[in-house]
């Protein structure tokens, strides 16, 4: 009952401030952005190639107001880019995208959110890697999508993210389920109402289930995004079943969350990517995450009073 009450309070600016400006909130905030600057970031990722890992990092900052924003955004992740490729390590990082962050909810935001993002996918591809684009709240799905199609168009790598929760979703699987695409599948992070996301987690489950095996025996290259051991067990049991060899589809979890698990399925042979948020607005990443466990939001509140 707790998630949907922390999720309510990912969109309050009230909560924002407070939670922003606890003192103690900083060591809570570490354990899933490990990082405020591209300078602090970049040891992690040599560190997690290191282990074996590749990665996809995101730069947070959703709920942009201005125009402005929007090419600091563009701008971070161009410095970002930079940075990998003076390290070599354009192959082994590949980057996650809010359209938000790009100016997509302001006025004119879907142009604005396209002219953002093709920069940034330039210069990923000149250095051998990509864009996702992450998927956010069901308002924001249609032009998430139109952008993905306008820029595969000339960047067919350009990979997107579907989640198992929206009643959508089993139809936008079967139209990315084609070659070439590259497509994320997650449970689904935000609050959706009844009219249109299952609110049941069995339920999420099951159509959690039924996409990847539309994925899997299609003919794009499956992402799964999940750190639930009996989802990533079906994983591995429907690649084997389609035929597919290791290569052929990838892991994806979040940093800081289950970190032993990541090594297992890398240490099989699997491509496991390690999903690795870091910058100053961090806010709505962080109280997503609280929302998954809530006793994440018990350890944080026991820090609050043990300090
Ligand atoms: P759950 O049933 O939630 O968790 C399974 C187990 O994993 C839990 O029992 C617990 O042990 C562990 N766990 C899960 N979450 C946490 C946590 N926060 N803290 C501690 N332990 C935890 N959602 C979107 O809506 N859009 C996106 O673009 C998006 N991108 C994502 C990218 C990646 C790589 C991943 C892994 C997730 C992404 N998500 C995204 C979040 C996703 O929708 C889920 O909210 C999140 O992954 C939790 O679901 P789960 O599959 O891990 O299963």
């Amino acid at each position: 009952m707790l998630g949907p009450a922390i999720l309510a309070a990912s969109r309050s600016d009230k909560m924002r401030r407070i939670v922003s400006a606890a003192p103690v909130t900083k060591p809570v905030v570490n354990r899933f952005i490990p990082g405020e600057t591209v300078d602090q970031v970049i040891p992690i990722v040599v560190d997690l190639t290191e282990k074996g890992l590749e990665l996809t990092l995101d730069v947070v900052g959703e709920d942009i107001t201005t125009v402005e924003q929007s090419y600091a955004a563009r701008d971070a992740y161009l410095d970002l880019i930079a940075h990998l490729a003076d390290l070599g390590l354009g192959e082994k990082a590949e980057m996650s995208v809010k359209l938000s962050m790009f100016g997509q909810a302001l006025e004119g935001g879907h142009e604005l959110a396209l002219a953002n993002v093709r920069p940034v996918v330039e210069a990923a591809a000149a250095i051998g890697t990509t864009v996702t684009l992450d998927a956010e709240d069901h308002t924001t799905l249609d032009s998430m999508f139109a952008i993905h199609e306008e820029l595969r168009r000339d960047f067919p790598q350009t990979g997107c993210v579907i989640q198992a929760y929206l009643f959508r979703t089993e139809g936008d699987a079967r139209r990315l389920a084609a070659a070439g695409s590259r497509v994320r599948i997650v449970k689904g992070a935000y609050k959706e109402p009844a009219e249109v996301a299952y609110q049941d987690k069995a339920e999420i489950d099951k159509a959690y289930v039924r996409i990847l095996k539309t994925l899997m025996e299609g003919e794009g290259y499956p992402m799964i995004g999940s750190h639930d051991p009996r989802l990533i067990a079906i994983a591995q049991e429907l690649a084997r079943k389609a035929g597919r060899k290791l290569d052929e589809y990838e892991f994806q979890m979040l940093y800081g969350i289950r970190s032993e698990e990541h090594l297992r399925l890398a240490a099989e042979g699997h491509r496991m990517r390690v999903y690795t948020a870091y910058g100053t607005d961090w806010y709505g990443y962080f109280m997503r995450r609280l929302a998954e466990k809530p006793a994440n939001l018990l350890f944080f509140l026991r820090s609050m009073i043990t300090k």
